[in-house]
């Protein structure tokens, strides 16, 4: 049953507006394999995964504990992956979600996302290079991509399809064709990047959006600034409600109208951060976060700047 805290999709099936991320390159499949084990005891039902975070497996043995124990059954939990950008001609999508199936150890997906609108080339590594090094791409139109994964759908292999990292104008392009329409997109969103225009964009269109890195990906090189956790006005309403700067930052978001996952491997903060629904941030202290926006994304995906699909150009 859908509440303030979740969405319906166009399946009628409901994503917990609140998830956890997955994405873990610095640990090894066992911390990731704790982490959701920790993240689904204190709460989490939706989890955030992806091919390309190459820990399916290790979430996917998480499951099959969590359900062998009787903690959750699989339907009180709602899954989504993501299509690599190696396997957007439509003949090996169906193959994709199968794999990314059969490491989770599941039947079907709730969400199945295009990870990125730029393919690559297919066949081989998740990352291809040429000799010189650069990224060899894939020209298939993401709109051939889209049929196949509404085949998916038609199969029962996934609930809803949805997009990740998609322009206004992508989405746009592919809402003419659709048969199936995406319920969600996944974007980078927080506290330094407010995705504003096109988070109302989708919201007209009845497209939920996901926050990726809902806390500013702490420690990510690429901010010039004071990270979104240390901002001295997230400081100061954590102290003055009692909670702590990354409640203050997901709260924040959750009240914006979007999913969050944010991602830990750190059993006090995993539990920390399911800690967001016994307070509420008033329109004044929504304001002083809203101002602290810098239009700031941390996730450029620099390797496919040429790529005829780039989605940041757009203003949205
Ligand atoms: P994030 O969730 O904003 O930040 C994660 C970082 O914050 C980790 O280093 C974590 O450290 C730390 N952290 C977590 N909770 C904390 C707390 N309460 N206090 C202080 N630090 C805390 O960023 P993200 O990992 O980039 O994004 C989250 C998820 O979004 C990913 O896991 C993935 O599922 C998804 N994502 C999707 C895309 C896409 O293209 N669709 C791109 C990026 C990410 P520890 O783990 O050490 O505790």
């Amino acid at each position: 049953m859908a509440n303030k805290f979740s969405f319906t999709l166009n399946s009628g099936n409901v994503m917990p507006a609140l998830g956890f991320g997955t994405y873990a390159p610095q640990h090894v499949e066992e911390d990731v394999l704790k982490a959701v084990r920790i993240a689904v005891k204190a709460g989490y039902r939706h989890l955030d995964c992806a091919a390309i975070y190459r820990n399916e497996r290790a979430v996917g043995q998480a499951l099959k504990q969590l359900i062998v124990e009787s903690t959750i059954t699989r339907k009180d939990i709602f899954v989504t992956s993501k299509l690599w950008n190696t396997c957007h001609r439509p003949d090996l999508v169906r193959s994709s979600l199968k794999k990314s199936l059969e490491d989770l150890g599941l039947s079907y997906l709730d969400l199945y996302l295009v990870h990125w609108p730029m393919g690559y080339q297919e066949g081989g590594e998740f990352i291809p290079r040429g000799k010189d090094g650069n990224v060899l791409y894939s020209d298939v139109d993401f709109v051939e991509t889209w049929k196949a994964l509404e085949d998916c759908v038609d199969e029962g292999l996934v609930k809803d399809i949805g997009l990740s990292n998609f322009n206004s104008k992508q989405i746009e392009r592919l809402l003419e064709v659709a048969r199936i329409k995406p319920s969600n997109n996944q974007v980078e969103c927080h506290l330094h990047l407010a995705q504003n225009k096109l988070i109302e964009y989708c919201k007209s269109k009845n497209i939920t959006v996901t926050a990726y890195s809902p806390l500013g990906s702490p420690g990510n090189k690429s901010a010039p600034h004071t990270p979104a956790l240390e901002e001295p006005v997230v400081k100061q309403l954590a102290s003055q409600k009692n909670k702590t700067p990354a409640q203050i930052l997901l709260r924040f978001l959750l009240q914006r109208g979007l999913a969050v996952i944010p991602k830990s491997v750190t059993q006090v903060r995993i539990t920390e951060n399911f800690q967001v629904f016994d307070f509420e941030l008033s329109d004044d202290e929504m304001t002083q976060l809203t101002n602290l926006n810098k239009d700031h994304r941390l996730s450029t995906e620099d390797i496919a700047l040429k790529h005829k699909y780039y989605p940041f150009y757009e203003e949205f």
